[in-house]
């Protein structure tokens, strides 16, 4: 029996990175798996794996910031699969890195309408599934910079500060539905959308890398499957009494 067994998920953003890593072990443990991003040739690549490896999952494309996109999605998986129980709103950008007086409202707009409304958004047309579900889990992606900050990326570290407490809200609105709502807090993580920072770095990716391993008191960034064991965590019933909560995986960077 796995520990999601019977669970429909969605998974935001999930053609690569912790999304994919989410897809792969939500699948294995016994979900059927709903991967959505814009992404689609890696997406369909992320279900053919679960296939082989005899799970269940479809592909749809899904921009979030797109509402009716959203809304539509949403009715397509929940007809395909006959309900929605778990969210992870994953998809997200890191955006441009600037200091705040020479950001333009273009570029700060980019990224809160990925990391903020794309969250919103999924929330807002999951919530009446799992109304309907008689409860659900939503697993927001925030990060170590939704908790503390760092002199770079102004409107990545303000966004990934308001799905902080997005996911408060709505873990207080929606508690009486039995949907609970958590924030996951990665450290760095080694996935594309790092990599694609270390090359925009001066010093080059493995310069760059070495310098955020040095950020971890662990030693090292992490890798997605230890994020996505955390959102395996807030998905299944184990933590059926944990909402409005703070899963915080960083190898111990926020702990000084
Ligand atoms: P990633 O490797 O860039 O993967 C994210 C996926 O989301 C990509 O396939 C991306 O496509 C897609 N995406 C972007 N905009 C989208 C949209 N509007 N609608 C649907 N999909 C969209 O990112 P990651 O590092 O795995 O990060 C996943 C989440 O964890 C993000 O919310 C991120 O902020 C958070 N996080 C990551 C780290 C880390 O160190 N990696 C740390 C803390 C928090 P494109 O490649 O085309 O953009």
């Amino acid at each position: 029996m796995g520990r999601v067994e019977g669970k429909v998920a969605i998974v935001t953003g999930g053609s690569l990175g912790i999304g994919r890593a989410t897809c792969l072990l939500l699948a294995k443990e016994g979900a059927r798996v709903a991967v959505t991003d814009i992404l689609d040739k890696e997406g369909r690549e992320v279900v053919d794996e679960i296939k082989n490896a005899g799970g269940v999952a479809e592909f749809w494309h899904l921009d979030t910031t797109k509402e009716e996109e959203v809304k539509r999605v949403f009715a397509d998986v929940a007809k395909e699969f006959g309900k929605i129980d778990v969210l992870v709103n994953n998809a997200g950008i890191a955006g441009v890195n600037k200091p705040t007086h020479e950001i333009a409202e273009e570029e700060w707009d980019k990224v809160m309408n990925v990391n903020v409304k794309g969250v919103f958004f999924c929330t807002k047309h999951a919530i009446p599934y799992m109304k309907k579900a008689g409860g659900g889990s939503i697993i927001n992606l925030s990060s170590i910079y939704g908790l503390v900050s760092a002199p770079d990326i102004p409107p990545y570290h303000a966004s990934k500060g308001a799905v902080r407490l997005m996911s408060k809200t709505d873990a207080l609105l929606y508690a009486k539905n039995n949907i609970r709502v958590n924030s996951v807090h990665p450290g760095y993580i080694w996935t594309p959308l790092v990599e694609d920072l270390g090359r925009r770095s001066p010093q080059g990716v493995e310069a760059f890398r070495k310098q955020l391993d040095a950020l971890h008191p662990i030693g090292h960034v992490g890798e997605p499957n230890d994020i996505a064991y955390g959102i395996l965590y807030l998905a299944s019933d184990e933590s059926k009494f944990v909402t409005g909560s703070e899963l915080v995986i960083d190898g111990g960077y926020t702990a000084r």
